[in-house]
């Protein structure tokens, strides 16, 4: 864990969890939370591709997702470089599919195409996106626990070069889907190895109890295979696929989880005769949301998975297949950063003669519901100006009709926060956009996408007339 950054008063009785230092420097920002253009301007305003946020927020209003192109960019195609060099060294080379769950629109699916990564979809929703950018077929996966023949029509008849198959049901489903199609559908089948990985811990065992995959222990995987092996030439199988978590700090967990895979690896080129040719490591590599997050780099993880794969695949005399992994968090996540105006404030006293700033923001739950659904961990700081004012204990909040309606649980901002302030949440590239709703019918905030110092719209805001657009009147 790394210490605060800002330096460490590490002072008690604030009502602050553990992890959270009183920062010496309220205005300082920690440069891991945030994405690489962003600093403080002579006013001491934060600006991001050398644009201020009081003028974005002028121009686009708030809440407004602030995304960093070059930044978003730069991270995927350091994980398309290092991954493709480090597994070239072991084997076959490798793959960066970025998953598209984490943050998709047709924009950003253009860069990824344009930057030679694969993207990994899970609906025909994403599909339809993938489309409209351009996304050759090939350079496309498609998973779903559940996917519709509908769907499965959509993917096979654009040629997707991959989907991986959750359920003995698909692959009968996507078996009569290619024969009517007159094709071939390549696919994967994506196995639950036993191990969830969060942060530090991973968990043997226990978590087949859930509802992806085809459980390795229990037999299904190895069923799978031969099911898909019968109905060629409809499938082609090309590889296994593993995916254990989300927030992963360290390689422990891959390690089990390829150990596992790459069993079956084996024991199909015993059975069959046949090596796979790919092998899917899964996304789930962490990102820091605050202080008490330190990832590892593309090259760590890179390094230590190509270590693991390439000592399994010795041991069992087998070539190292051709690897692919599907990072969406890491890529996206840290492009963004939420723009919110500060509505009102109250203090509330805490038990010891601590308190805390409720300071209400724009936007809520609907632009955010991480910390709602998982207890996620934001930071955030005050955007529009500099402060001298010493750092208060506080909590963002946003504007709906929730109790738990939280963007932000704990962070020290300067005590003179007041209406009409802006404050920035860092982080919010993955799973904010994407997981938006429009709770108590409220507009979804605009992605600003910015570079060199031009901002322009990417998503559009909502309005009124698209929440009822779907009404029935
Ligand atoms: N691949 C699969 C199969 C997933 O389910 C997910 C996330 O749920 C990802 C990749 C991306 O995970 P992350 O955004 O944490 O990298």
């Amino acid at each position: 864990m790394r210490a605060h950054e800002a330096g460490a008063l590490h002072a008690e009785g604030y009502g602050n969890p553990s992890w959270l230092a009183v920062p010496r420097d309220v205005n300082a920002l920690v440069p891991s939370l945030w994405s690489s253009s962003v600093s403080r301007g002579a006013d001491g305003a934060v600006t991001v591709a050398g644009l201020s946020v009081a003028e974005l927020a002028r121009e686009f209003g708030t809440p407004a997702y602030v995304l960093d192109e070059a930044d978003f960019r730069t991270r995927a195609a350091e994980f398309r470089d290092t991954y493709a060099e480090v597994f070239a060294d072991v084997g076959g080379g490798a793959d960066v599919y970025y998953a598209g769950k984490a943050f998709l629109c047709t924009e950003v699916a253009r860069w990824v195409c344009e930057d030679g990564l694969r993207l990994d979809v899970c609906t025909g929703g994403e599909l339809a996106v993938a489309v409209r950018a351009g996304m050759p077929g090939d350079r496309i996966g498609f998973h779903g626990n559940n996917k519709s023949v509908t769907e499965l029509e959509a993917a096979v008849g654009y040629g997707v070069g991959r989907v991986i198959v959750d359920s003995f049901e698909e692959i009968d489903r996507l078996a009569d889907v290619a024969r009517r199609l007159g094709t071939t559908a390549r696919v994967m089948v994506r196995v639950t190895v036993g191990v969830e990985a969060h942060t530090h811990e991973f968990i043997a065992t226990a978590h087949e109890d859930q509802k992806f995959g085809f459980s390795l222990s229990g037999g299904a995987a190895a069923e799978a295979v031969r099911r898909i092996l019968a109905h060629a030439p409809q499938l082609e199988l090309i590889g296994l696929h593993s995916h254990i978590g989300s927030q992963i700090f360290d390689t422990s967990g891959f390690e089990v989880s390829a150990r596992r895979v790459l069993g079956l690896h084996a024991q199909v080129a015993a059975e069959h005769g046949v090596e796979l040719p790919e092998l899917d490591l899964g996304g789930g590599f962490g990102i820091a949301y605050t202080t008490e997050h330190d990832p590892l780099s593309p090259k760590g993880l890179a390094s230590g998975m190509a270590e693991i794969v390439d000592r399994e695949c010795r041991a069992n005399g087998l070539s190292v297949p051709h690897i692919s992994i599907e990072p969406g968090r890491a890529i996206a996540g840290p492009s963004t950063f939420t723009l919110y105006e500060v509505g009102t404030v109250k203090t509330v006293d805490l038990d010891g003669g601590a308190s805390r700033a409720y300071v209400s923001v724009d936007g809520g739950m609907s632009d955010n519901v991480r910390t709602a659904l998982y207890e996620a961990n934001f930071s955030c700081t005050l955007a529009n100006r500099a402060s001298d004012a010493p750092p208060r204990l506080s909590r963002v909040v946003g504007r709906h009709c929730e109790a738990g309606d939280i963007v932000v649980m704990d962070e020290f901002l300067p005590a003179d926060v007041a209406p009409g302030d802006l404050v920035a949440v860092p982080g919010t590239g993955a799973y904010c956009r994407s997981m938006s709703s429009q709770y108590n019918h409220t507009p979804r905030p605009p992605v600003v996408a910015v570079h060199d110092g031009e901002a322009r719209v990417i998503v559009r805001r909502e309005t009124v007339d698209d929440l009822l657009a779907l009404d029935v009147t």
